[in-house]
């Protein structure tokens, strides 16, 4: 089968979209579009067995590495700074920011050509052929393209599917991986001036929001998926 990264005709492997490094042992229970869905757990997260062959898939373990390394072992400030005017809470971080804007287009990349449900809101299309080239490679480009912006949940609320959102008319994806929330820019546009101060730049540490898990969005969105599926699968 073809390989959707080198374009060969290869034996393809089973890849991780999200990095098997970044579930649990008891496995997560998955937020999916379908209510059907929301219940599964997930031991090793979800993968796909027809992306990539051996040697491509190779390539992503540099930026899953670091990404799990800096998302799950970074040790972050335990109180977060006070931003003046939006008293929103965050904190910053060094980090390499080749690596770890690698591995967050990467993700959202095998998204795009992942069949599993968590993704099927990601559709590239000539974003595509463009991401693919700087995972080939290896070139994260400059802050605004294809921009990232960090959360973190201050408790993990499970996982939730990837969603496409757009700030400004500007086009982004809503990528949640175990613990955090990274919204990518996929648009030749630039993020607007508020927006373009929290993305990833190697200039600077990276700011990483803190969200309230009791409060935020993706707790109401979890909690009305999980009412309709009670309401489709009522008790005997
Ligand atoms: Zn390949």
């Amino acid at each position: 089968m073809k390989c959707n990264l080198c374009l060969e005709d290869k034996k393809l492997v089973k890849s991780h979209i999200i990095p098997r490094s970044f579930f649990k042992s008891e496995g997560y229970v998955a937020i999916t579009s379908n209510a059907a869905e929301y219940k599964k757990r997930i031991p090793t997260g979800p993968y796909d067995e027809d992306i990539l062959c051996l040697d491509c898939e190779k390539k992503f373990c540099a930026w899953d590495t670091y990404g799990n390394e800096f998302l799950n072992r970074t040790e972050l400030p335990t109180k977060p700074f006070k931003e003046g005017d939006e008293g929103k809470d965050y904190f910053e971080a060094e980090f390499d920011y080749a690596k770890l804007k690698m591995f967050f287009l990467s993700v959202l990349w095998r998204g795009h050509h992942s069949r599993q449900e968590f993704f099927f809101e990601i559709k590239l299309d000539l974003h595509e052929k463009r991401i693919r080239e700087m995972i080939i490679a290896n070139d994260p480009k400059k802050p605004d393209d294809y921009s990232v912006i960090l959360s973190k949940f201050d408790e993990d609320p499970g996982i939730i599917s990837a969603q496409y959102t757009n700030y400004d008319r500007i086009n982004c994806y809503r990528l949640y991986i175990p613990g955090y929330k990274a919204i990518i820019k996929v648009d030749k546009r630039p993020m607007k001036d508020e927006r373009r101060e929290l993305i990833l730049s190697p200039e600077k540490k990276a700011i990483i929001f803190l969200i309230n898990a009791l409060e935020s969005k993706e707790r109401n969105v979890m909690k009305k998926r999980i009412k309709n599926y009670n309401l489709a699968h009522p008790k005997p």
